[in-house]
């Protein structure tokens, strides 16, 4: 073929290219079909260059290295005229803030139990979980709750079809089954969900989370649960925080009672939080009943306990800043 023609024929088909080129951004491909050392097109005709006759070597000897260097050339200007329009183009905002860190975190009340669980887990307790779904007599009978007592009622308690079988209302079910499975010295803590029939809102939902430790041995006393509950809320708020117990009725243990911490809001000087009181409740607890004992198979008349409760989901709410329950429950991530 020609010599000219040829040459004529890789100029026209490289513009060709390069135009389209231009527009997908593909230089790296264009600079191979024309530079690969085994196949580039510009290349295959220099490597023929030897071959020529002597006059066809002196005209396009030097020709063809042009030809090579505009070439490559015109690829550079192309690729970095392409960059900068890219970079410059309103479809990329370079004021956009960064895509948000996707790591995973803790949710606020997993860490709140795991805090919790290695306090208790220093002063010699164990951890333990049990079924949402229960029986009747694990969630009520066995903790002296009878037939008739307002904390049964149909209207707390989410039953399933089955008879006899609910979602617990309480983690006291599992203190019913520690109680019943081991034989003391006993020291336990639960975490875990329980279950209410509640219409949600703001502050309720049918599903919240408590946290539920229980001690039995010989000699246990008041004083064991008193000093006990201090310790853990000093750990839980603050060392310097007001504490104040008093006389409630829980009829799972008997004497009942109740744990206020000094209102941290308005210092006891009364706010919305702790609605006018200075003081908010925390915890409910007290002596295990002597009917519980017996009941879960263990002597009243050898062993005593303590046994309390409290509600997370109001703690953690406090702690994040999360000022809706079924914002802790959504799958937006509203807590840092
Ligand atoms: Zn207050």
């Amino acid at each position: 073929m020609d010599i000219q023609k040829r040459v004529d024929e890789i100029n026209l088909q490289f513009n060709d290219n390069l135009k389209k080129t231009k527009l997908t951004g593909d230089f790296d491909n264009l600079y191979l079909k024309y530079f690969s050392k085994s196949s580039g097109a510009t290349t295959l005709l220099l490597k023929e260059l030897p071959k020529f006759s002597e006059e066809d070597k002196k005209k396009y000897g030097p020709l063809l290295n042009d030809i090579q260097n505009t070439q490559k050339e015109a690829i550079e200007q192309a690729k970095i005229l392409y960059q900068t329009e890219q970079i410059l183009s309103p479809l990329i905002d370079l004021t956009l803030p960064e895509k948000p860190d996707e790591t995973g975190m803790l949710h606020p009340l997993t860490h709140i139990i795991r805090e919790m669980n290695d306090f208790f887990r220093y002063y010699g307790f164990s951890v333990a979980e049990d079924r949402e779904i229960e029986t009747v007599e694990y969630n009520f009978r066995k903790l002296n709750l009878p037939e008739d007592h307002p904390a049964t009622d149909l209207q707390d308690t989410l039953f399933v079809k089955q008879p006899n079988v609910l979602l617990r209302t309480h983690t006291s079910s599992v203190e019913a089954r520690i109680l019943t499975n081991y034989k003391p010295p006993i020291r336990v803590v639960t975490p875990g969900k329980v279950y209410r029939n509640e219409t949600a809102n703001k502050s309720n939902s049918s599903f919240f989370h408590q946290y539920q430790g229980v001690v039995v041995d010989k000699g246990i006393t008041m004083q064991n649960l008193k000093a006990t509950i201090e310790t853990f809320l000093k750990f839980l708020y603050n060392t310097d925080i007001k504490i104040r117990f008093r006389y409630k009725y829980y009829p799972e243990v008997s004497p009942g009672m109740g744990a206020d911490i000094g209102c941290t809001f308005c210092g006891g000087n009364g706010c919305e939080v702790c609605r006018y009181r200075g003081w908010i409740e925390v915890l409910g607890s007290g002596m295990i009943n002597y009917n519980t004992l017996k009941m879960c198979g263990i002597d009243p008349e050898i062993y005593t306990g303590f046994a309390w409760g409290m509600g997370l989901d109001r703690l953690v709410m406090t702690k994040f800043g999360i000022p809706d329950i079924r914002k802790l429950y959504g799958g937006g991530m509203v807590y840092k």
